[in-house]
């Protein structure tokens, strides 16, 4: 017999539905940093639903249990907030969702919404792709997107092989960006969106973002932004008026670098010229309970909690370390074997002032070391060294402290060097378009004293000089137990 009825289970969840629109209504009115730390995780949840656990608990669980089949039925039509399926949702990935949604739409006057992914290369799937259905009445018609030409390496494949190639939609490639009437000629009525990466990585594009998005919405379509190297403790899209943006959250958001993750975050009430409400309504929301619940990229619970923890300290990380990377590009720069530094930080940069009127570090006017807006440009910059490919790889191959690695926003130092790594794939052509040639180091700085970054640098730079440091490598990890351990 079954004495609660569905009935029961809608007005729990209107209730609860309430309580939780109340409590981030009162989080959004805190500051950057507060939010960053609790994001929806309140002490009420705490209590009521998971132990008083002071930290969002690592929900290693595929799925929920229902008290009758009035609440499964409820739960699975989506009537009731529920976490039915790990692929769909899950209380830990809800957690990192909720504060990605709060921070991206800082400052923004509209509601944001979030679904995380498995990577980041999932995230610009789950973003693109519902704008690229065929038209139902016109499925002959052809359809293409307008996006900036330099784009994350992965980004490139996606676009140029599963897009162009396998699917015949045609990537209309901006590459003078900042010049907006090339975005505009690109645009015509079969155009879906509008999509840009900025500042690039590694190329540090950057444009008149808001010229952009006013353009994307003069024709009636969305604007996408990748804000990866930014973050937004820098920049923060929506609020500026794009309708959805993409995190490899893989990256700085998750400094440690304990695993892969992405995020899709948009605003309510998206532009698009695709018919379909639900949609345009909420975008997060509609990736999550439909193509993302068919097609399955999702985060693992763990990998979410592992990001939010990192989250929590985002806007002082950020800050130190575009500092730092300020220190370093400027040693960098006055380097003899050095051609060029590419740091938006730099005055000498030709994007400086443009990057300068948008990349802000949230709330400095409200902190007591700084008590007025400030300009911070990230820790991604890239260096070429003179004597061509060759003499890269030498200082490349004599970084001792800094990594050697594909990666990125990590709290350890990385360097790659893109034309044989992330940007391989593209081929010379692909490369240069995308201004990436042989000799270029991309640098991301880490969290160490730039002092010791700089003294690694000049030790890798004297290579050129003749004076090879042989450094020995160990044959073992010093990390076992060694025979004389085990001797005494
Ligand atoms: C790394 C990266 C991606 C892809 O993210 P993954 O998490 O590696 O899948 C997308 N965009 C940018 C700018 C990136 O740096």
């Amino acid at each position: 017999m079954n004495e609660k009825g569905l009935s029961h289970y809608l007005k729990a969840a209107e209730r609860s539905t309430k309580w939780h629109e109340q409590y981030r209504k009162e989080i959004k009115q805190s500051r950057f940093d507060t939010i960053a730390v609790h994001g929806i995780y309140s002490m009420q949840e705490a209590l009521d639903f998971n132990q008083g656990s002071i930290i969002e608990p690592i929900y290693m669980s595929t799925s929920q249990g229902y008290r009758d089949s009035d609440e499964m039925e409820a739960a699975l039509s989506y009537q009731i907030p529920t976490w039915c399926y790990a692929r769909i949702a899950n209380p830990s990935i809800y957690y990192l969702e909720g504060v990605l949604a709060l921070l991206e739409g800082y400052g923004a006057a509209v509601d944001t919404s979030c679904i995380a992914t498995s990577s980041g290369m999932s995230a610009i799937q789950t973003a693109v792709d519902p704008f690229l259905l065929p038209d139902p009445k016109q499925p002959e018609r052809p359809i293409n997107f307008v996006a900036t030409a330099q784009v994350y390496g992965g980004t490139f494949q996606q676009f140029s092989m599963r897009k162009e190639k396998e699917r015949g939609i045609s990537w209309r490639k901006v590459v003078n960006y900042s010049d907006i009437s090339e975005w505009e000629k690109l645009i015509d009525e079969n155009t879906r969106f509008l999509y840009a990466e900025l500042p690039s990585n590694p190329g540090l594009t950057f444009f008149d973002l808001k010229a952009v998005i006013d353009l994307a919405h003069r024709h009636g379509i969305a604007m996408i932004v990748d804000s990866t190297v930014a973050t937004p403790a820098l920049l923060r899209p929506i609020a500026l008026g794009a309708d959805i943006v993409v995190q490899s959250v893989s990256k700085t958001l998750s400094t440690s670098g304990f695993g892969i993750a992405g995020a899709v975050i948009s605003r309510k009430n998206l532009t698009a010229k695709v018919d379909n409400p639900e949609m345009k309504a909420d975008f997060a929301i509609y990736a999550k309970t439909l193509p993302n619940r068919d097609n399955g990229p999702n985060i693992s619970p763990f990998n979410a909690i592992m990001a939010l923890n990192d989250i929590r300290t985002l806007r002082s990380r950020v800050d130190n370390q575009s500092r730092a990377t300020m220190t370093v590009a400027r040693y960098l720069e006055q380097h003899k074997h050095i051609e060029q530094v590419d740091y938006l930080g730099l005055e000498s940069h030709p994007l400086h002032g443009v990057a300068s009127k948008y990349l802000w570090l949230v709330d400095a006017e409200h902190d007591e070391q700084y008590g007025k807006p400030v300009n911070r440009y990230g820790h991604l910059m890239s260096f070429r060294v003179k004597g061509g490919a060759a003499a890269a790889r030498a200082v490349f191959d004599a970084f001792i402290r800094i990594w050697r690695a594909t990666d990125l926003g990590r709290i350890k130092s990385v360097a790659t060097i893109p034309a044989i790594s992330t940007h391989s794939q593209q081929g010379e052509e692909g490369r240069k378009v995308a201004d990436i040639p042989a000799n270029l180091i991309r640098l991301c700085v880490g969290a160490e004293h730039p002092d010791d970054l700089i003294v690694d640098l000049e030790q890798a730079l004297a290579v050129l000089d003749g004076k090879r440091v042989t450094a020995t490598a160990p044959e073992f990890s010093a990390g076992g137990a060694s025979s004389a351990t085990l001797r005494r």
